[in-house]
């Protein structure tokens, strides 16, 4: 089935249906709402929870060699000071002395003198801080500054010896984290690609330093095929290699994984090498000793670090657009929503086919026992074709209807919304074909 093409007309239909259908809405919308906040509805949070449950089982429980962290959004201000983002997270900031917008230098067409939006006379550059400032405690002075993190990894540098010690791990190794970071970004948009408030999923693997580069291709290999096993249209991913312009300050060698959205190619998450920058930093500011050593490695060093980040709210984008398809179907174009049933928020509908003739009662003992092991909702308002539409829209990939024939032979039509095919199988069929394709 060809897919419509993806354009900015798509991405309005994208978020409208988010809306409709209970996976995002505009945050505080009922006061006109807060630019680039989003919050998620029913849908929504399943999607997210499903999603981060994926990342990580990969990145942790199914690894022997990665260890789950779930670090404080609020750090010592010193940590931001030591990691150099209040001197150098910021991004280049130009204003329009006509129509006061703000624009990202980097984002405008280079040497560009002009505003993009009325043509006005631009400022020139400064450098803006990312960094969202409050404060802790009663006494709003400045010994009183905290920040909220811009990235979950300082959280794992600064347990590094922690988890170590705790977890007896030895190099190499990794610690995986998912929370929330915030950035005053400049221009956030297209939905929720870039907000001010985000999710990351990022994962800080310590290395001997004469192993970074074969251990930076072995996490570029397998985040790449995390991205497959999420079942994403790999045609429209890329490698993006960071010029020596895009480096981060910490990094030494940096790439991204890019998806083609409808606004264009765009980062999805990046893996970089951090080298011992963050740790000799950290080493230095508290007389720590964060040199590693064990029987294997008899010198002791500082360890080299192979960050994988990936956001969380980016990703949920991205499963999105790429699940977007609208089909022609007896002259009335349906929106199919292919998301995968390993990420899917509801795995199964269940319906009787009719509301009469012990269907109902019996589709409901069904639905009781699917709900104790998946997601699975029951519905038995409306035409079937109707009740399929809903679920297609929703992302749901089956859909089980009992009829008259399920009384007789306990079997059901197991309906699969993308090939549309539809089989007749019991209910233990049922639980072990659902385990197979949401946990297998
Ligand atoms: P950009 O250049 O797009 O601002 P970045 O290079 O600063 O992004 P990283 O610091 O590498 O981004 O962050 C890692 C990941 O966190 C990104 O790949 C993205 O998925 C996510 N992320 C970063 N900033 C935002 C944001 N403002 N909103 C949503 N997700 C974000």
């Amino acid at each position: 089935m060809p897919k419509p093409k993806l354009n900015t007309e798509t991405m309005d239909k994208i978020v409208s249906l988010c809306k409709r259908k209970g996976f995002v809405y505009q945050s505080s919308e009922i006061y006109g709402g807060l630019s680039s906040c989003w919050d998620y509805g029913p849908l929504g949070a399943e999607l997210k929870r499903n999603l981060k449950s994926f990342w990580w089982e990969a990145m942790t429980n199914r690894r022997d060699d990665i260890e789950g962290l779930d670090a404080s959004i609020l750090m010592h201000p010193k940590v931001w000071h030591t990691s150099g983002h209040v001197k150098e997270f910021t991004d280049p900031l130009i204003d329009c002395k006509r129509c006061k917008r703000r624009f990202r230098a980097d984002k405008i067409e280079e040497g560009s003198k002009k505003c993009p939006e009325c043509g006005g006379e631009l400022t020139d550059v400064r450098q803006f801080n990312l960094m969202f400032k409050t404060f802790m405690g009663p006494i709003e002075d400045e010994a009183s500054i905290v920040y909220l993190r811009p990235e979950t990894a300082q959280g794992i540098y600064v347990n590094f010896l922690n988890v170590k010690n705790s977890s007896r791990q030895k190099i190499p190794f990794g610690i995986a984290q998912i929370g929330k970071a915030f950035r005053n970004e400049i221009t956030p948009g297209n939905f929720i690609f870039r907000t001010r408030e985000f999710e990351q999923m990022e994962m800080q693997f310590f290395v001997h330093p004469s192993e970074d580069e074969k251990w930076f291709e072995y996490w570029r290999e397998e985040r790449w095929k995390w991205y497959e096993l999420l079942g994403l249209n790999m045609n429209k991913l890329r490698w993006h290699q960071h010029g020596q312009d895009e480096l981060a300050h910490y990094a030494k060698v940096a790439y991204d994984i890019e998806y083609e959205y409808p606004f264009g190619w765009q980062e999805l998450e990046g893996v970089h090498n951090r080298t011992d920058f963050d740790l000799s930093r950290h080493k230095e500011a508290t007389g720590k000793d964060l040199r590693y050593s064990d029987d294997i490695y008899k010198e002791k060093f500082i360890p080299y670090i192979i960050e994988t980040s990936a956001g969380c709210d980016r990703t949920l984008l991205t499963i999105l657009v790429d699940a977007y398809d609208e089909v022609e179907i007896r002259g009335e174009t349906r929106v199919f929503m292919r998301i995968s049933p390993k990420v899917a928020p509801i795995k199964a509908a269940i319906f009787p086919l009719v509301k009469k003739e012990g269907m109902p009662e019996y589709a409901e003992k069904i639905y009781q026992e699917l709900k104790k092991r998946f997601k699975v909702f029951y519905d038995v308002s409306g035409a079937i074709g109707r009740r399929y539409a809903r679920m297609d829209e929703a992302g749901t990939p089956y859909c089980i209807t009992i009829d008259g024939q399920s009384l007789e032979d306990d079997t059901m039509t197991v309906r699969d919304r993308d090939s549309m095919d539809q089989t007749r199988l019991k209910l233990p069929e049922i639980q072990k074909f659902l385990e197979e394709k949401v946990n297998g």
